[in-house]
């Protein structure tokens, strides 16, 4: 019910009040470069990092470097 209620809400942007598109989007986590989807304001090119994102997928980056 709750992740429900979550999914009707999207992703706005605090500073112009738009709405937030997925987009593959450049980063760098130590010393590489990756290539993620995040949630980027169309408009003034904000790219907004999701919990989920900072503490799951950037931890399995972090795993998958330390294996190599
Ligand atoms: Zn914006």
């Amino acid at each position: 019910m709750k992740e429900e209620k979550e999914q009707d809400v999207p992703w706005i942007c605090d500073q112009c009040k738009e709405k937030l598109v997925l987009r593959k989007v450049k980063v760098s986590y130590l010393g590489g470069n990756f290539e993620v989807d995040l949630m980027k304001c169309p408009k003034c090119s904000n790219v907004f990092i999701g919990e989920e994102l900072a503490t799951g997928k950037m931890l399995e980056v972090e795993k998958g470097l330390e294996d190599k």
